[in-house]
């Protein structure tokens, strides 16, 4: 088993690349952001033109006010833009809004990883407000039963994270792909969206290795204590 010592490198190690992650993210969103497409179309025209074109018709797409936060809600069947995704015709923005619209699409075809994710976020989210009790208890005061109750919390935060990489990964693929062979990007135009939608999957990434490392660290807690 790794030492404590390795396994909190590791924990700074995932920090600093989702650091970067977060970093790189920001910076090709705000970049291909002042890139406008040719086409013309907004990010909210673009999801209504994608949904369309696949058959699905029960899908709302609404206008959030959190920047970046963008997302489809596969309970409410709702695909929610940001402003800066919404209203503007840019590279990011339909690279953005195509992205959710491959969530929406996962779902009409039932894929299953969206499946499972689904079946898990009940848990992940009590999951989650328990981690202030973790890192106070468990990380800060290396109390026993914090530790093995952050275990259980973090095991369900890797799983979580894990499945959310095939995830992203494929709506982001379907993204691309409809984007070009619809015409709304231009080749050029492509390589930003790749660019933004490539940057958006690291943040991922790093969530995943940060959850990941957390659970080793807290293992290593534990045996160094028996
Ligand atoms: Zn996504």
């Amino acid at each position: 088993m790794l030492s404590v010592s390795v396994t909190w490198m590791l924990v700074i190690g995932a920090s600093i690349i989702a650091i970067i992650a977060q970093f790189r993210v920001m910076g090709a969103f705000k970049r291909f952001g002042q890139v406008r497409t040719m086409r013309g179309l907004t990010g909210a025209e673009v999801a209504k033109q994608i949904l369309r074109d696949v058959g699905i018709t029960d899908v709302e797409i609404e206008r959030t006010d959190s920047w970046l936060g963008d997302h489809y809600d596969p309970t409410k069947k709702v695909l929610c833009l940001s402003p800066g995704v919404f209203d503007s015709d840019s590279v990011s923005a339909v690279g953005i809004a195509a992205h959710e619209c491959g969530h929406a699409i996962q779902h009409k075809n039932a894929y299953w990883p969206l499946q499972v994710r689904m079946t898990v976020v009940p848990v992940t989210m009590i999951a989650s407000q328990l981690l202030p009790l973790v890192m106070i208890g468990g990380f800060w005061f290396h109390m026993m039963g914090f530790i093995t109750l952050g275990i259980f919390v973090y095991a369900i935060l890797t799983v979580f994270q894990l499945i959310t990489l095939p995830v992203e990964f494929d709506a982001s693929l379907r993204a691309k792909l409809i984007l070009r062979e619809s015409g709304v990007v231009m080749a050029d135009e492509a390589d930003g969206v790749n660019k933004v939608l490539n940057a958006a999957a690291w943040t991922y990434v790093a969530a995943f290795l940060s959850a990941l490392t957390h659970l080793l660290h807290l293992l290593a807690i534990r045996d160094s204590r028996d």
